[in-house]
C-alpha cells in the first residue's frame, strides 16, 4: 500500500502542485486546509490531472484535537507542512496573528505527530529568512537577518524544530527555503489564482496580459543590477514540488535535519521576465517605471547545490516553461476555480 503524506494548505499554490508531485511519485497525499486561502475546487482539477482524488480534511492545523483525530484515523508515514499566512504586509499590520499561524500553528502540528508517532515533517520556509544577503548566489550557511514578521516567523519555526530534532534524534525534519516560486502544472489545471490585487511580479503581468490591467508597474529601475530593475530567483512550482518529494524520499532513508535551499541557482531581472511573458504569450506587457518599493532588495539568488548534493533534485524548467505555463493557467482559469 502506498504511503499516506499529511499535506497542510495543500490546497493552495505549492501544496497542490506537491500533491500532483506525491501522486506521481506514488504517494497517497491527505490534504488539511482551512481554505482562507484557497478554493476546494482544486481537488476535482487534481482528481483530472492524476486520475485520484486527494483525501480531504478541513480544518486548521492550530486544533490540536482535529489533528489528534486525523492522526488516529490514518497511518502516516509524514507530514509536509504548507499551512501558512505569506504576505508580507499584512504579516508588518498583524504581526501577532502572523507568529500564531505560522509558529503556533507549526508547534501545534509537531507536538501532534510527536504524540502520535509521526516523526517525518517538510517545512515550507523561504529565502526571506536570509533578509537582505551579503552576496549572491546565497548558500545555507548565510546569515539569516529575517526583515518583517512573516520572515521571523518562517525562521523562528525553522530554529525551533532545529532544537526540537536536537531533542528527538529519531526525528526526520526538512527545512527547505524556496526562492521565488512561479508558473503552473503543464496541463494549465491548477496554479496560483492571488485574491485581490496581486502584489508578486508573475501574476501581476499575467493579469496584464488579460487585460485586468492596463499596465504593469515595474518598481524602480536604479538598483545596481544589469538592466536597473530587481532580480530575483525563479523557479517553476513544479519543479518546487518535485524538490518536496525528493526530500521526503530522503528523509524517509535516514533521521535528521536538513536545511536546504530550493532555488534555479540564477537570478532574472524584472525586464527579463517581462520580455520572456511577451514572447510566451504573444501579448505586449504595457509597463511604466516607478519608484522603488519600500523593503525590496536589489538582487538575490540562490546557491541550490547542496539540494542537488543531497537530494540529487535541481530546477529543471526554465524562464520560457514559466511564462508559459502561467499564461495557459491564467488564459484558461481568468477566474481562478470559480
Ligand atoms: P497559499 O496561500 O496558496 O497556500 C497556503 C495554504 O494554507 C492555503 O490553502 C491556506 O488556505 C492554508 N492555510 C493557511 N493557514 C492555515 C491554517 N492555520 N490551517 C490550515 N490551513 C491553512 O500559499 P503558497 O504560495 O502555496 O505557500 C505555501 C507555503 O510556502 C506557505 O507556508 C508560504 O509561507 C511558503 N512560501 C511561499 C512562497 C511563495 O512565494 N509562494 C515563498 C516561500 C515560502
Ligand atoms: N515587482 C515589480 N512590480 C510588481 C511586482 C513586483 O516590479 O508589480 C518586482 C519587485 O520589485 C521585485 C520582483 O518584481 O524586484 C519580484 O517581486 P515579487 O513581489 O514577485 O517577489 P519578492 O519581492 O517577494 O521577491
Amino acid at each position: 500500500m502506498s504511503d499516506t503524506i499529511l499535506v497542510t494548505g495543500g490546497a493552495g499554490f505549492i501544496g497542490s502542485h506537491t500533491c500532483v508531485a506525491l501522486a506521481a511519485a506514488g504517494y497517497n497525499p491527505l490534504v488539511l486546509d482551512n481554505l482562507c486561502n484557497s478554493d476546494l475546487r482544486v481537488l476535482d482539477r487534481l482528481e483530472r490531472i492524476t486520475g485520484q482524488r486527494p483525501g480531504w480534511i478541513e480544518g486548521d492545523v492550530r486544533d490540536r484535537a482535529l489533528l489528534d483525530r486525523v492522526f488516529a484515523e490514518h497511518r502516516m508515514a509524514g507530514v509536509i507542512h504548507f499551512a501558512g499566512l505569506k504576505a508580507v504586509g499584512d504579516s508588518v499590520a498583524d504581526p501577532l496573528g502572523y507568529y500564531d499561524n505560522n509558529v503556533n500553528g507549526t508547534w501545534v502540528l509537531a507536538q501532534a505527530m510527536e504524540a502520535a508517532g509521526v516523526q517525518t515533517l517538510v517545512f515550507s520556509s523561504s529565502a526571506t529568512v536570509y533578509g537582505d544577503p551579503d552576496r549572491s548566489p546565497i548558500p545555507e550557511h548565510a546569515p539569516c537577518r529575517p526583515a518583517n514578521p512573516y520572515g521571523r516567523s518562517k525562521r523562528i519555526v525553522e530554529e525551533t524544530l532545529g532544537d526540537w530534532q536536537a531533542a528527538r534524534p529519531g526525528w526526520r525534519v526538512a527545512l527547505l527555503r524556496y526562492f521565488n516560486p512561479v508558473g503552473a502544472h503543464e496541463s494549465g489545471l491548477i496554479g496560483e489564482h492571488p485574491q485581490g490585487r496581486p502584489n508578486n511580479l508573475m501574476p501581476f503581468v499575467c493579469q496584464v496580459a488579460v487585460g485586468m490591467h492596463d499596465r504593469l508597474m515595474v518598481h524602480g529601475n536604479d538598483y545596481p543590477t544589469p538592466d536597473g530593475t530587481g532580480v530575483r530567483d525563479y523557479v517553476h512550482v513544479m519543479d518546487l514540488a518535485e524538490g518536496h518529494v525528493a526530500a521526503l524520499r530522503q528523509l524517509q532513508k535516514a533521521p535528521g535535519l536538513l536545511t536546504l535551499n530550493l532555488g534555479a541557482g540564477s537570478g532574472l531581472s524584472v525586464l527579463q521576465v517581462v520580455q520572456a511573458f511577451e514572447r510566451a504569450s504573444g501579448r505586449a506587457i504595457a509597463y511604466e517605471v516607478g519608484p522603488r518599493r519600500p523593503g525590496d532588495v536589489p538582487a538575490y539568488w540562490a546557491d541550490p547545490s547542496l539540494a542537488e548534493r543531497v537530494l540529487g533534485w535541481k530546477a529543471r524548467r526554465g524562464l520560457d516553461a514559466m511564462c508559459a505555463d502561467s499564461w495557459r493557467w491564467q488564459q484558461g482559469n481568468p477566474n481562478g476555480y470559480a
